[in-house]
């Protein structure tokens, strides 16, 4: 059974179009200047409409996270335990928090404070994801 994956909307089609192309973007208000997550029409600080695509590195650090050890859907059966984690990125914490997984890390040493780095996942057909794994110095 395939795995569900995201439907670009009209907000957030010029994210995963980035995604494609293996970079992570986050829309700049063009207003205030704040950036924010997850794409949308308005401006969630000042209420303005209007904004811009800026690339960010991917670089975070994770602010919490749970470990999914059931299955909730059945095409992620073969997947369980993993680890679901809100990334805070660099250049803008408190505004661009993801909601990703963390991958190449045993779901038991993952820990909040952890760097992390962006991985496009390529392996589903028509749709890159952006999932984090530990920055090398945090590896072993
Ligand atoms: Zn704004």
């Amino acid at each position: 059974m395939p795995r569900p994956i995201p439907v670009p909307d009209a907000d957030s089609a010029p994210f995963w179009a980035a995604c494609r192309e293996h970079r992570l973007t986050a829309q700049q208000c063009t207003t205030c200047g704040r950036r924010r997550w997850p794409p949308a029409e308005v401006c969630p600080h000042c209420r303005k409409l209007g904004a811009t695509w800026v690339d960010v590195r991917g670089t975070g650090t994770i602010t919490s996270f749970v470990v999914q050890h059931q299955a909730m859907h059945p095409a992620f059966s073969d997947a369980v335990p993993y680890t679901i984690a809100f990334v805070s990125l660099d250049e803008a914490p408190e505004d661009l928090l993801l909601l990703s997984n963390v991958i190449d890390i045993p779901w038991e040493d993952v820990r909040v404070g952890m760097r992390v780095e962006v991985a496009f996942d390529d392996s589903t057909e028509g749709v890159s994801l952006p999932l984090f794994r530990p920055m090398p110095r945090e590896r072993l």
